[in-house]
């Protein structure tokens, strides 16, 4: 079983291991170079009652760490810190290479690492895991990446090799897939964070998830998209995980080349990832990533949602569509038969095309670029009245105005692009953004006493539906649409 192992460094470092292991944590590395005037007396003084869940580690200025020692100070060191006995020391592939060759106690206790702090090759990576592995009683290696798909790459890569006494993770952002995969990949330890607030390296877990998540059958799904900026989904599902004791995690991917998006997609899958949320500007290819494709995604030329079957097959979805029928459905007003306005002819758009097509609402959309709208509507095969945005004021009212456009999101000018004499003779409006809640086209509905659809809800019904489709459970709405709130309201 995988090892969850908490670094602990500073004045407080003692103060953190008891709170690591009260915690949960099997073992605290003790970084001894971030430790002021750690030596072997300080250590046995400080950490005597934790030593034996410890990993003693001095890591080399040459290693991205902060020690200077070298030469017979370095080697006189760690010798001092081995007869203290910890769990384990952990010693340098490079650094410390006479030491380890002239081990006399065996290779037991010994962590044999390689630091590589820019991205390598797998060959290279795969070489130097092998070798810290014949060494030490575990061999260790760390590699930084640029991004998810280069994490995938190399796991693919390590987990050829079958060795069974090895650590590895990635480093940076694009390194939390090999932590959440650690499990799965066999690896004996998993570097984490004490709490989410506690993360001092980009890429690192949090404990309480890397705990959760510890089973070989853990449910790991993330969004992939670029840019992913600052996205509601991670805190949205991972409650939901939470909420159902489920061992599961939502991850992010931003991956900014799409050409890698399919590659990467069926790599982790083989690593053992669940599904994946995809997002702008990644829907298409999706789309052309998975074998099977649903009703709904199909219609809507998009996927939003895949998930790996038991067989390891990638089937796709289009979670949005549901997410917007079910915000509809839910706030009690029924589109059948009515007029129905759609602002906006992007992918957004489409949802809501095949949501009130199948509700049954007359459609008309509206786009600024009306070449856009028609283009849409040709390739979705639907018989639909489209319009130039800029001629909406001489429309006959509408029972439902929906925006699709980015328009009114934080950031955007807070414009209102549709006519207030539609707004305030409908009978509902949508508006599919939900940050800030209160948008313009929200605020005139308002004040004209129109229903008003939260954008929020699409979001929520989208997010809940993929729930359902990895984890095969009920999704617990409430927890979910609560985070969401939470996020929108702070
Ligand atoms: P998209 O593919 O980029 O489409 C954007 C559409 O908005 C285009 O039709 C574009 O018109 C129009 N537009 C952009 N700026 C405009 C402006 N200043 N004035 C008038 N029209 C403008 O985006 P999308 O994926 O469809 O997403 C649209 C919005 O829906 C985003 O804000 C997204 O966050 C939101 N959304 C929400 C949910 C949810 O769950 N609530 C789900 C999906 C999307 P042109 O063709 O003329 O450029």
């Amino acid at each position: 079983m995988t090892r969850l192992c908490i670094p602990v460094f500073g004045r407080e470092a003692r103060r953190m291991a008891d709170k690591a292991l009260a915690s949960g944590a099997d073992l605290v590395e003790i970084r001894a170079d971030l430790i002021p005037n750690a030596d072997a007396p300080m250590l046995e003084n400080e950490f005597s009652e934790v030593l034996s869940k410890a990993i003693i580690t001095l890591r080399s200025k040459e290693e991205g760490g902060e020690s200077s020692l070298s030469g017979k100070a370095r080697k006189d060191w760690l010798e001092r810190a081995m007869t203290l006995r910890p769990s384990f020391v952990d010693l340098e592939l490079e650094t410390d290479r006479r030491l380890i060759d002239g081990l006399s106690g065996g290779k037991k206790g010994i962590i044999v690492s390689k630091h590589f702090l820019s991205h390598r090759s797998g060959k290279e990576v795969g070489e130097t895991l092998r070798e810290c592995c014949r060494l030490g009683e575990m061999g260790k290696v760390a590699v930084k990446v640029e991004n998810a798909a280069q994490s995938v790459e190399l796991l693919l890569h390590i987990r050829e090799l079958g060795l069974d006494n090895f650590a590895f993770m990635t480093m940076g952002e694009g390194g939390e897939i090999s932590r959440a995969l650690a499990s799965s990949m066999g690896s004996q330890l998993a570097y984490c964070a004490l709490s989410e607030d506690r993360k001092v390296a980009p890429g690192q877990l949090d404990l309480k998830t890397q705990k959760r998540i510890r089973a070989k059958d853990s449910i790991i799904v993330g969004l992939i998209g670029h840019p992913l900026g600052h996205t509601l989904s991670p805190g949205m599902q991972n409650a939901a995980f939470e909420a159902l004791q489920i061992p599961g995690a939502y991850l992010k991917f931003d991956i900014p080349d799409a050409a890698r998006v399919a590659e990467f997609i069926k790599g982790s899958v083989k690593l053992g990832m669940r599904g994946f949320n995809v997002t702008i500007p990644h829907k298409e290819i999706a789309f052309s990533a998975v074998e099977h494709i649903d009703n709904d995604a199909r219609r809507a030329g998009a996927v939003n949602t895949i998930c790996a079957e038991p067989d390891g097959t990638l089937k796709g979805y289009n979670t949005d569509i549901f997410g917007f029928s079910e915000a509809v459905r839910t706030s009690g007003y029924n589109p059948r038969n009515k007029r129905a306005l759609i602002v906006g002819a992007g992918g957004a758009s489409r949802a809501a095309i095949i949501g009130l097509w199948k509700m049954g609402a007359k459609i008309v959309i509206a786009n600024r670029t009306p070449e856009r709208a028609e283009q849409l509507v040709r390739s979705m095969r639907v018989f639909i009245k489209t319009m130039p945005l800029a001629a909406l004021d001489k429309e006959e009212p509408f029972s439902l105005i929906v925006n699709a456009t980015p328009v009114g999101m934080r950031g955007f000018e807070a414009e209102q692009i549709i006519p207030e004499s539609l707004i305030a003779r409908a009978d509902a409006v949508m508006d599919m953004v939900y940050n800030p809640p209160d948008t313009p086209l929200v605020t005139t509905a308002r004040k004209h006493g129109v229903k008003t659809i939260p954008g929020l809800d699409m979001l929520l019904y989208q997010g809940a539906k993929a729930f359902e489709i990895w984890s095969g459970r009920k999704p617990p709405v409430d927890v979910m649409r609560g985070k969401l709130l939470e996020a929108v309201e702070s």
